[in-house]
């Protein structure tokens, strides 16, 4: 965090390090992305990829939309509006946020955005990756979306999960979801909610992300999780079935 003093961000270990939270999901020449956060530019910089198909929104925090406007190399390469799922109040962030973009006579440099309605239960199809199916899951007060691909789910920013994305969540080999700190949070489980919703989902392994500074060192952290749930980090690589 900037201006912390703290002993976790002045942490030689490069996994305490943590950009905000994005996932690309790669099959072949198609990629998806997951969330599209203020650090986007850097961490795609790093994937050293160069075309991407699609991004798909989690919910509308800062943290989760406001580096769109970086894709702007793949949306000029592909000379085509470039497409995000987002629900429909989700949507409508995004046009406030980057209205410039929407605008009637847009400034020729804007990027071109492609809003596409991402319905909860209904999946998405891109190119050769598996069916992207997005759940529901509550943020505090505030109903997000999650995606199940395949044998894997991405849940982010979760403080409740509703009974229909639990059965949606059985037989998954990889689970990667939230965990803040180890404090109460209206918006957020904590780490013990966090385990404890990853225990009863069962997945394989299970791999915490979205982790604030106060949560502690990844170290650390790791050392009081049970054996098949470790903590993501920036660049971390995951080969799913
Ligand atoms: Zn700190
Ligand atoms: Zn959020
Ligand atoms: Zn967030």
């Amino acid at each position: 965090m900037i201006a912390c003093p703290c002993e976790v961000c002045a942490s030689p270990d490069l996994r305490d390090k943590r950009f905000r939270c994005s996932a690309l999901l790669e099959n072949g020449n198609s990629r998806v992305l997951i969330d599209c956060g203020p650090d986007v530019r850097q961490q795609l910089l790093q994937t050293g990829i160069d075309d991407l198909d699609a991004v798909v929104i989690t919910h509308e925090h800062n943290d989760h939309i406001i580096g769109l406007d970086d894709l702007r190399p793949f949306i000029f390469k592909r000379k085509a509006a470039f497409p995000i799922y987002a629900e429909p109040r989700v949507q409508e962030e995004i046009k406030r946020r980057f209205a410039y973009a929407f605008a009637k006579n847009p400034y020729p440099g804007a990027p071109k955005f492609e809003l596409i309605d991402l319905n909860i239960g209904e999946e998405i199809k891109i190119g050769s990756l598996p069916p992207i199916i997005p759940l529901r899951v509550m943020h505090g007060s505030l109903p997000i979306a999650g995606f199940r691909v395949s044998s894997t789910a991405y849940l982010t920013d979760v403080k409740h999960v509703p009974d229909e994305s639990k059965a949606a969540l059985q037989g998954l080999d990889t689970l990667v979801t939230s965990l803040l700190h180890h404090h109460e949070h209206h918006s957020h489980m904590n780490e013990k909610e966090s385990v404890a919703f990853a225990k009863e989902v069962n997945a394989k392994q299970t791999k915490f992300i979205h982790m604030s500074h106060l949560a502690g060192f990844h170290e650390s952290i790791e050392e009081r999780l049970p054996p098949n749930m470790r903590l993501g980090y920036d660049g971390h690589v995951i080969e799913v079935k």
